[in-house]
Formats: structure tokens, sequence, C-alpha cells
């Protein structure tokens, strides 16, 4: 079972992450993004929004498909950045990995 916590994203400003509650959801950045997936990045931000740690532990993998080109940080009509969050969700994975 997932559990939810909404301090989640507060936390993930120790990791660099401090906009992914600006995101609306829009899509936009998924539809710029040139890895094949329907939902990369939002369903992240996504995850961070609504503090489904499990479920971003479970995706970690997929952070590192990310190719860091700045497409959806400079589409976002939200100023996201979400390859910033990106990068803050690989620190915090990291850290949550090496302590298992
Ligand atoms: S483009 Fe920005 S506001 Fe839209 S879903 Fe992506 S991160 Fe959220
Ligand atoms: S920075 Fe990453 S998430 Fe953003 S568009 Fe590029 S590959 Fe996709």
């Amino acid at each position: 079972m997932t559990v939810v916590s909404p301090e989640f994203a507060e936390e993930l400003k120790e990791y660099g992450d401090d906009t992914a509650l600006q995101c609306f959801n829009c899509g936009t950045c998924v539809a710029i993004c040139p890895l094949v997936d329907d939902s990369f990045p939002r369903r992240l931000i996504r995850y961070v929004q609504i503090g489904a740690r499990e479920r971003i532990l479970a995706s970690g993998r997929d952070l590192w498909k990310c190719l860091h080109c700045g497409l959806c940080s400079r589409t976002c009509p939200r100023q996201a950045d979400p390859g910033e969050i990106i990068l803050g969700l690989k620190r915090y994975v990291l850290a949550a990995w090496r302590e298992e």
C-alpha cells in the first residue's frame, strides 16, 4: 500500500528540489521530453506532490533515463523546473538506497 505524505515536498528541499509544488500537471513536459514514456517526468513530480515516496523509490531507476537536455524546464509554463526536480530526486533516491 502506498502511504501518502504531504510533507514530502518540504523534505525534498534538502536534496535541491523546491519547485515541485508549482507544477499544475499540464503535461507540457511529457509532450516535449524525448524519452519514449507517456508520463515522464510529470508522473514523478506528481508523486512528489502527494508524497508517494515508496513509488518514487520503486521508480528510482527511471530517473537515470533522463538526459538532462533541459527541454522540459525551458517549456514548463509554471517554472517548475522539472529537470532540476529529477536531479533532486536522484539525490534523494541515492541517499535512501545507501541507507537500505
Ligand atoms: S510542464 Fe511544468 S507545470 Fe506542466 S506538468 Fe510539467 S512540470 Fe508540471
Ligand atoms: S531534462 Fe530529462 S525529463 Fe526533461 S525533457 Fe530532457 S530527458 Fe525529459
